[in-house]
């Protein structure tokens, strides 16, 4: 078999313990002992990607270059590793049937039954490996959503299994990632449930070679002799993940535990050299000791799940340290914005980021605070939908065409100044059909936004229908919101902005998706910067 050493990270006890954190920081810190390491997510859910999930179900929908929706663990895992991931990088339970129902109508199976075991396991394992057999990475770290135990996981768990048995000694391993709760009535930490979970990945043919136990206090020897005898696995291969203040402490916490070394014996590698962790220290070192504070106001109709916006938040995170500043991000329902919100509320804010979204719902909202920042100076960051809904409100508003919409919320309009693309016209399949992924960009000369990228040809993600309608091009940058970006070959309007204002910038892709640890978007940096520079001169 290949070279490619392998790390499966299962989960037990309950979701939401963090596997994605943890894998991507195992990852953080291998790829700084020099191997090359990417991760994928496997998702038992049917949808074939989470693109046409609401937000509110499983946060934010995160794309990759390839034009890939996926699910937002991919968003740490290039934050972590300053790696671009790809559509292989994450596979769903739809995924992996739609391609093995289209290879039965094809005839590939030859007449046989096509059964759970062996085709969609098959099928799985292949997937795995899709990455190891590109030659580009020593190290695959592969997460199965979900929870050991779970109807849906079954099939995973058997491929885990099989090819564990197919990679033979000391080419895979798996990390079992549980909860070890704390009974405050006890005042005890509690290992049964882990024990109960090990037993389950037992039942299943899998042995356990790592446990990572979440918890609240710290694990003390007895109990982590006691776990390693219960649960099967030598005791330095007990780690301890306690709660953090920011998951970017993560990866020397799991230094700290030596998780790393730990999975280098027993995949048989060397450990080369200790980590090179210093840009990642200098970063948390920033992030922890701010000399300032802004306030941003982040204006959305998910507000009330922070996973929605995800990436926008860690953008911030990244961006502050950059700026030596701390980011305080707050939440602005855009469905109950009125003048008591503008003057108590928005006045008050060093900027103002109108997020992403889809729909009607919490439209005029956005807009009028749009419609405030530009009048009052305070700077302004519009995103994708938030972008759309600066140009309704400068046409409604400076240039005086009331019924100014896009045809996304009044599909008769008479004054689509945002509407859909000619060749979205005539889909009718809402998944996977936006415009998706990596397009380039041409950066006007002399523009905000060309100093604050420091270049004229940037390449950036999209995930949306409509556009700027280029028919009221003219019109508008007459009135001064000027078309600032544009795709070379279509000339479809990517970035708009208003030289009269301080920084008035609106962007029709996702900057947020591309922030990266090692590389803060500049877009985000300078919206920081200009909010504190407007802090200051209040
Ligand atoms: N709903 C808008 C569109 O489809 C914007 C999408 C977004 O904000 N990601 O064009």
């Amino acid at each position: 078999m290949a070279d490619t050493k392998y790390i499966f990270v299962t989960g037990g006890v309950t979701s939401s313990l963090g596997k994605g954190i943890i894998a991507a920081s195992l990852a953080k810190l291998l790829q700084a002992r020099g191997y090359k390491t990417t991760i994928q997510k496997l998702d038992p859910y049917i949808n074939v990607d989470p693109g046409t999930l609401n937000p509110y179900e499983h946060g934010e929908c995160y794309v990759t270059d390839d034009g890939a929706e996926t699910d937002l663990d991919l968003g740490h895992y290039e934050r972590f590793l300053n790696v671009n991931t790809s559509q292989a990088n994450n596979v769903t339970t739809g995924r992996i049937y739609q391609s093995v129902i289209e290879k039965e109508r094809k005839g590939e199976f030859l007449g046989k039954t096509v059964q759970v075991v062996p085709h969609i396991t098959n099928e799985i394992k292949e997937r795995i490996q899709i990455l190891g057999k590109s030659g580009d990475y020593d190290i695959v770290i592969t997460e199965i959503g979900g929870t050991v135990g779970d109807i849906e996981s079954l099939p995973y768990i058997e491929a885990v299994r099989q090819l564990m048995w197919e990679l033979g000694d000391n080419n895979g391993l798996v990390i079992h990632l549980t909860l070890v709760p704390y009974l405050s009535a006890a005042g005890e930490l509690k290992t049964k449930p882990t024990q109960h979970s090990v037993k389950t990945l037992m039942e299943s043919g899998i042995k356990a070679d790592i446990l990572v136990c979440r918890t609240e206090h710290e694990l003390s020897d007895d109990l982590r002799e006691k776990l390693a005898l219960f649960c099967n696995v030598k005791r330095e291969a007990v780690i301890q993940s306690i709660d953090a203040s920011t998951i970017y402490d993560v990866p020397n916490l799991m230094l700290g535990e030596g998780l790393d070394k730990v999975v280098l014996k027993k995949l048989s590698l060397e450990e080369r050299s200790e980590p090179d962790l210093v840009r990642w220290d200098q970063f948390l070192d920033r992030h922890k000791n701010p000399k300032d504070e802004v306030h941003i106001g982040l204006v959305g109709k998910y507000v009330e799940l922070q996973d929605s916006y995800k990436s926008i938040l860690e953008a911030f995170i990244h961006a502050g340290a950059e700026n030596e500043v701390k980011v305080n991000v707050e939440y602005i329902h855009s469905e109950y914005i009125d003048t008591k919100v503008l003057q108590n509320k928005i006045a008050k804010l060093d900027g103002v980021l109108v997020a992403p979204g889809f729909g009607e719902r919490g439209i005029e909202g956005k807009i009028e605070v749009i419609k405030y920042a530009r009048e009052n100076d305070i700077p302004f960051l519009g995103i994708c939908l938030g972008m759309q809904m600066a140009v309704i409100e400068f046409a409604r508003n400076v240039l005086g065409i009331k019924d100014a919409n896009s045809t996304e919320m009044n599909a008769g309009c008479k004054n689509p100044v945002i509407d859909l693309m000619e060749e979205q016209k005539n889909i009718t399949q809402m998944g996977g059909t936006m415009r998706l992924g990596a397009w380039d960009c041409n950066i006007a000369e002399g523009s905000l936004v060309e100093k604050i990228y420091g270049s004229n040809a940037i390449s950036e993600r999209h995930r949306h229908r409509y556009e700027f309608n280029n028919k009221y091009k003219e019109q508008i940058e007459a009135a001064g919101l000027k078309a600032t970006g544009l795709n070379p070959d279509t000339g479809l309007v990517e970035v708009v902005e208003l030289p009269t204002h301080p920084w008035f910038v609106g962007v029709q892709y996702h900057p947020e998706y591309k922030s990266t640890v090692a590389n803060p978007h500049p877009l985000f940096v300078g919206f920081v910067k200009s909010a504190l520079q407007h802090k200051l001169n209040k």
